[in-house]
This record gives structure tokens, sequence and C-alpha cells, in this order.
């Protein structure tokens, strides 16, 4: 799975859009402390449908929105009420996975993008992929199929190496998943333990109606 570009626009301290190419190669991020570098892989693990708002250092998931600058004796911008972030990538190998629709699977490039906007009390995000909205699901089952998700080994956050020291088995068994590459059918067994449960249920409201027929 070959990432080209990642577009932000609101995520976190980009207010104003900005967009990266990701160019074949190492591709290295400096910058003095505290202007940006973690918030662009944050935007990389969101927009790959990360879930958990603490993972991307947030209190909950409304606060990756721009939220304004300056400070109280010197005003700056003010928040925005959306983010989006967008990553475009080559679909060459078919990494589409087989239960998408076959007009995204067949598309030569796919465009994915998450918008968050502020609701009131909460905030609730939208998929889309090539413009099609999609479920968070899809967007996750896509790059955990490639090992690259929102959790992947690839995706070392600071200070995430001596949690990994600490950590207990069964998480330090989930990075071994990952890298083997089968994070992807977990979410698939739950899918289909949900689809057998809804089945069941309807076979047992055929039951009693087919009793009240005899
Ligand atoms: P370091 O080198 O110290 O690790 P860094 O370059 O990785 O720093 P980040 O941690 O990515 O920097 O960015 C931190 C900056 O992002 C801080 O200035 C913080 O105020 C700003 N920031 C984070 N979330 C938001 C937000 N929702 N709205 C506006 N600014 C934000």
């Amino acid at each position: 799975m070959k990432f080209d570009r990642l577009r932000l626009t609101g995520f976190k301290s980009f207010c104003e859009p900005a967009e990266l190419d990701i160019l074949p190669g190492l591709t290295g991020i400096v910058g003095p402390n505290g202007c940006g570098k973690s918030n662009v892989l944050e935007a990389l693990r969101w927009v790959m449908g990360a879930s958990s708002a603490k993972a991307l250092r947030a209190g909950g998931m409304e606060d990756v929105i721009f939220g304004g600058s300056g400070t109280k004796d010197r005003p700056g911008r003010p928040g925005r009420a959306w983010a989006e972030v967008t990553l475009s990538l080559a679909n060459e190998e078919g990494d589409a996975p087989a239960g998408w629709p076959e007009a995204l699977r067949e598309q030569p490039r796919l465009e994915v993008s998450r918008r968050i906007t502020r609701r009131g009390e909460g905030a609730a995000s939208t998929f889309r992929v090539n413009g099609r909205e999609v479920r968070a699901r899809d967007v996750q089952i896509l790059f955990a199929d490639a090992a690259t998700g929102a959790s992947a080994a690839g995706l070392v956050r600071q200070g995430q190496v001596s949690e990994l020291i600490a950590a207990k088995p069964e998480n330090r068994r989930r990075l071994l998943e990952e890298a083997a590459g089968i994070t992807g059918l977990h979410a698939r067994r739950h899918e289909a333990e949900l689809r057998l449960k809804a089945t069941l249920t309807n076979l047992e409201r055929l039951d009693d109606t087919l009793g009240a027929l005899e």
C-alpha cells in the first residue's frame, strides 16, 4: 500500500489547509518543539480510523479540531467548527477489501477522508472513500489488512517503546497480530458474529409466527 499525499484542514495545530507529499523512500519531519510533527502522525492514525481519543493525546474526539490559538493577552485565530484529513493512496495491488463495492475496488486511486464536526456536546466523524460515504469499519479493515492501521506497529508514538516494555502479554500479542497482518480478521469475525446473531433472532421470530399460524 503506497500513500502519496496527506491533506489536513483544521486538524489540531493545522488551522489552514496543509498538504504533504509522501515521496518514495524515507520521509523525515523536522521542526522545533511544538511545531506539529506528532500531529502529522496523529492525523495519519486518525484518518485510518483511530477510535481512541486518548491515543491521539485528546480528551474527547472533538479535541482534534483546531481549538484556536493565542492567549488572554495575545489573541490569535479563532477555533474551527470542523476538521478533515484526507489520505491518498494508489490501489495498484487491489488493496481495497473484497467486501467493498466493486465500483470502489476498481478505482486506481483511493482518497480516504475523515471529517469531524463540532455538534453541541458531542462530535461525529464521517468517513468517505473517493467521495462516497463508508463506515468507519470499512476504513479500519482497509488499513488493518495492510498492517498499516491506526494502531499498527509501523506507527510508533512518543513513549510507546517504554509502554511496550511494561505492557501486559495480551497487549504485546496484539502487536504481533498486527505485524502478522491478521488484525482485519478480528473485525471481520465481529461482523460475522453480529450477522449470525441477527439471523438467529429472525429464525426465532419465524418460529413464533409459524407457531401462531398452526
Ligand atoms: P515535540 O518536538 O516537542 O514533540 P511536535 O513538533 O511533535 O513537538 P506536536 O506535539 O505535534 O509538536 O504539536 C503540539 C502543538 O499542537 C501544541 O502547540 C498544541 O498547542 C497544538 N495543538 C494540539 N492540539 C490542538 C488543537 N486542537 N488546536 C490547536 N492547537 C493544538
